[in-house]
């Protein structure tokens, strides 16, 4: 029996799809969504993946989408059954659901409340104006009445994902939503910029007025500024929490350890301790593909070593005030102390990297601000 690991369920639904989005998901009616044949796929997906990883038992599960909330809270209550007949579940595991506001009441919160402790709303905005220039399905008092309703409710683990950059958008409109959204007293915030990816309607279409590089910068600046006044420790790139609640799942991502994904799309991470060897595991994006699957370890791809340390740092240097211990990323990677001081060496020469003990290093100032430049030098050659 191998290590504890966590799982992430994906849904690949929501109502409709917001301009601004390249996840994988796609825009349905709620009654469209063939529920029984996909929640089938899913307990056999996970049974395929249980048999390969043999976990201990799941520390945490992260049910993202997509819109999760777009189904109903049986769906998943069977579907933990279904999980926990085959792997423990352990007691003190952060479980998080994704809830677009639009989809979800009291009711259906506190069904949910059998079997998750966390929620992540995707609240995005708490201006109408705003929410209508990004297409949002919701408006901003339903956002605000369904994170009062989850709180009344003594979930005690709540985050808001907020978006800067929006079109209009001036700095004060920026800390007005941001200040808005700290008034709900959520225990975790997500506050990322609003990114024009390529394969989206705004890509092909971008909305006008975006705010230009130097608003941008203002608009992190005052904001971080902010949070941090408020009480919001910065842990990640994006990521603020208060009293300690940083996303438990989250962490295991930026911290290279393995995790089961499920669903369509859902990609995993699997360490085989008898081969050495690390292996990423992906599932077919499209649902139709997905539910027709025979065989859930078809993608499962080896990871080549040299391009290890880059991955490896693409994920933690996320991670802010962080220190990293050569022991734990030996274990983790399967890289030798050897192998990792030698491909050091160069980021510790251009000081983005410095060594604090024999076994720990941590990245400087100039290591966050350079951040592409230092992972360039680990790029494979
Ligand atoms: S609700 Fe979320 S996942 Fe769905 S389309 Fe919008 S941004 Fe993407």
């Amino acid at each position: 029996m191998n290590k504890p690991v966590s799982l992430y369920i994906h849904i690949p639904w929501c109502l409709r799809k917001c301009p601004y989005c390249d996840f994988n998901s796609y825009g349905t009616a709620a009654d469209r969504i063939p529920k029984e044949k996909y929640f089938e796929t899913l307990m056999a997906n996970f049974n395929a993946m249980a048999d390969l990883y043999n976990p201990a038992e799941l520390k945490t599960i992260f049910i993202g989408g997509g819109t999760p909330s777009l189904l109903d809270p049986e769906f998943f209550i069977n579907l933990f059954n279904g999980i926990e007949q085959r792997v423990h579940i352990n007691s003190d595991a952060e479980i998080t659901m994704e809830i677009n506001p639009k989809t979800a009441d009291r009711k259906k919160l506190e069904s949910l409340s059998r079997i998750i402790n966390r929620i992540s709303f995707g609240v995005q905005s708490l201006s109408d104006r705003f929410l209508k220039s990004i297409r949002r399905i919701h408006n901003a008092e339903e956002a605000e009445s369904i994170v009062r309703n989850a709180r009344s409710l003594k979930f005690d683990n709540i985050n808001l994902d907020i978006m800067y950059g929006l079109p209009n958008q001036t700095l004060s409109d920026c800390l007005k939503d941001l200040e808005k959204a700290i008034s709900l007293n959520p225990d975790h915030i997500s506050w990322y910029e609003l990114t024009v990816e390529d394969d989206t309607e705004f890509g092909r279409n971008p909305p006008e007025n975006l705010p230009d590089s130097d608003l941008l910068a203002d608009m992190s600046e005052a904001g971080i500024e902010l949070l941090k006044k408020e009480g919001y420790e910065r842990y990640e790139i994006s990521n603020y929490c208060r009293d300690g609640k940083k996303c438990r799942h989250n962490l295991t991502y930026w911290n290279f350890e393995d995790y089961m994904g499920i669903g369509a799309g859902a990609h995993g991470k699997f360490s085989d301790q008898k081969e050495k060897q690390i292996y990423r595991i992906a599932q077919p994006d499209n649902p139709a593909t997905f539910m027709k699957i025979q065989n859930f370890l078809e993608n499962r791809i080896p990871v080549q070593k040299d391009s290890i340390p880059f991955q490896y740092f693409l994920n933690r240097a996320r991670l802010m005030n962080d220190r990293f211990s050569l022991n734990t990323i030996t274990e983790t990677t399967f890289l030798t102390r050897e192998d990792l001081t030698e491909t050091l060496k160069p980021l510790e020469k251009k000081l983005y990297i410095e060594k604090i003990s024999d076994d720990e290093y941590r990245i400087t100032k100039k290591g966050y601000t350079f951040n592409n430049e230092m992972l360039v030098e680990l790029l494979p050659d």
